[in-house]
């Protein structure tokens, strides 16, 4: 029998309806190279969204279509992210600092029309001139570089805007219909797209916003230090204006110094991004004796959080809410809070379940299932295997790609992620399935050492390779930064002493290198291929070892 309930679709437009009707005044803000950050609101934001809608509709853009964005986090982009959906269109973010290849690959794949643009990162795009024939607009956003010439039809955003009409009505979208696409910046192969639908995209937000999630209400200030580009800012921009909590933007200015002072400024209350940042952040509210006092959250994931970058925040009153996801499953999946039961745990024992990545939140359902025979595992904090996970928000494919069955089994999205479950349905991840270390038939969590390093107070970053080895089949090196009032006076000595007394003897690394950066995927996690390579000597060195 069916329901007699209204069979509404859930649509990004009645995000949309929220900001216009019911949140107008809410601040929105974007800092600025210098001075004064702009200041606006949601109100403001709605009229320029329609107006930006109606704009894109004269240019002939209707549903389906692909509409790029390839920007930072600012207010000119979040009126991309409602007018684009909003109107049937597809908001496709690009990711600014992809290389150019992938680049070109992407905007082919999706058969971009159009693309929003910094003109920060215009000349990037420029050196795809020619290559990128579906693309017939360019619209640029924000300071920086002038168009050169070489790309067809260049305009510039307001421009754009203005050609518009206010009083532009949304049509009605189907709640299945694709919403937003962002690819995968995989290490190996071409990148996978992933299409958001309005359903998909709704139910993220308000699961998102639960008290137990990241828990966004109407008093919030949110500023997400995670790029606009990455699994649309966490969907961050979509949960935040849904909860109608005011929205600050960072635009490209991400070092701690100004994440700190626009944290500070604006009152922030929860913030976001991976751990690289916070890290950087810590250093600085350490040194300076700073505070941030209405600070309550800093969502964190996108790579493990250390637990000495956990517990450090503590120290200063700040609740590091440790997260798990990925571009596929929209992407927030899993989060860490203390259940009720935990509240008379030790600070230690608290801190263990803050490091794990959390319980899964609610419509998505998780399994760990072996990795040699495919079997489920128990949820007993020990036994290792693949993350699986579905839901209404995890994606069921991928875009156009051939490929694509090999990620799932039996309609579960296969993550790559080996993680242990407990008891208590915390998922701790151990690696990615290619990142654990495979030492003498026994596996060792790169993840684990990292995090075991960087609670060295001279330690800033830390990451663990497996190297291949004739005799161990896979030996672990961690390559390890200092921090910067410790440049010079660290030594793989200290780290090799730091380590005995807290990881397995077997799992000590046989190399520890002292390095001045370490290299980074385009979203800021450690790039382990880039460093493997990087570490190539190493690899010569051991191959000539007896087997
Ligand atoms: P992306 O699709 O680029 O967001 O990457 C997703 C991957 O990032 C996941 O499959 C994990 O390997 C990793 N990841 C995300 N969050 C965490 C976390 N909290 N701890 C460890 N790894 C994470």
């Amino acid at each position: 029998m069916l329901s007699t309930m209204m069979d509404a679709p859930l649509s990004i437009s009645s995000i949309f309806w929220r900001i216009e009707r019911l949140y107008a005044d809410k601040p929105v803000v974007t800092q600025r190279a210098a001075g004064e950050p702009d200041r606006t609101t949601y109100g403001e934001v709605a009229r320029r969204s329609r107006r930006l809608a109606s704009a894109l509709a004269q240019q002939g853009i209707g549903p389906g279509d692909r509409v790029a964005t390839f920007g930072f986090n600012t207010q000119r982009h979040l009126e991309c992210y409602f007018a684009i959906p909003c109107m049937g269109a597809v908001l496709h973010t690009l990711n600014v600092r992809l290389f150019e290849d992938q680049l070109e690959y992407i905007i082919n794949h999706a058969e971009d029309q159009v693309i929003f643009a910094d003109r920060s990162v215009l000349p990037v795009l420029e050196r795809l001139a020619g290559k990128i024939p579906t693309v017939r607009l360019v619209v640029l956003m924000n300071e920086g570089a002038e168009s050169t010439g070489v790309l067809p039809n260049v305009v510039d955003y307001e421009e754009f805007l203005a050609t518009g009409d206010a009083g532009y009505e949304w049509p009605e979208v189907d709640e299945r219909a694709a919403a937003a696409m962002c690819y995968t910046s995989g290490t190996t192969g071409n990148p996978k797209g992933v299409v958001y639908s309005h359903r998909s995209t709704v139910i993220h937000s308000l699961v998102a916003a639960l008290p137990n999630n990241v828990g966004l209400g109407e008093s919030d200030t949110v500023m997400y230090a995670v790029p606009m580009f990455h699994a649309n800012a966490w969907g961050l921009p979509y949960a935040a204006a849904l909860a109608g909590a005011a929205q600050i933007f960072s635009d490209r200015y991400l070092d701690p110094e100004r994440i700190l002072s626009l944290l500070d400024a604006e009152g922030v209350t929860i913030t976001a991004g991976v751990p690289t940042i916070w890290l950087g952040v810590l250093n600085l509210l350490d040194k300076s004796g700073r505070r941030l006092p209405r600070l309550r959250t800093v969502l964190c994931g996108g790579s493990a959080a250390p637990p000495a970058l956990i517990a450090g925040l503590r120290r200063h009153d700040i609740h590091l809410l440790h997260a798990w996801g990925m571009t596929e499953t929209s992407p927030l999946a899993s989060l860490t809070r203390l259940k009720a039961s935990m509240e008379g745990l030790t600070e230690d024992q608290k801190l263990r379940y803050l490091a794990k990545q959390g319980v899964i939140v609610p419509t998505v359902e998780c399994r760990i299932m072996d990795i040699g025979t495919g079997q489920e595992l128990p949820w007993d904090g020990t036994a290792f295997g693949e993350l699986q996970v579905r839901g209404p928000y995890i994606t069921g494919t991928y875009y156009n790609d051939p490929t694509a069955a090999e990620k799932f089994m039996d309609g579960w999205l296969r993550t790559g992620d080996v993680a242990t479950i407990d008891p208590d349905g915390y998922i701790q991840l151990v690696d990615r399935t290619k990142d654990l270390v495979k030492s003498g038939g026994e596996w060792i969590s790169s993840v684990e050492l990292e995090g075991t390093i960087m609670a060295h107070p001279k330690v800033l970053e830390a990451a663990v390779v497996g190297l291949p080895h004739p005799h161990w089949s896979e030996r672990p090196v961690a390559a390890v930064v200092a921090k910067p009032e410790h440049a010079g006076d660290l030594t793989p000595e200290e780290i090799r002493a730091f380590l005995t007394d807290k990881v397995a003897r077997w799992w000590l690394p046989d190399e520890i290198l002292i390095v001045d950066e370490l290299p980074k995927t385009s979203v800021g996690k450690f790039a382990k291929n880039r460093l493997r390579e990087q570490l190539a000597a190493i690899t010569e060195k051991w191959a000539a070892l007896p087997a």
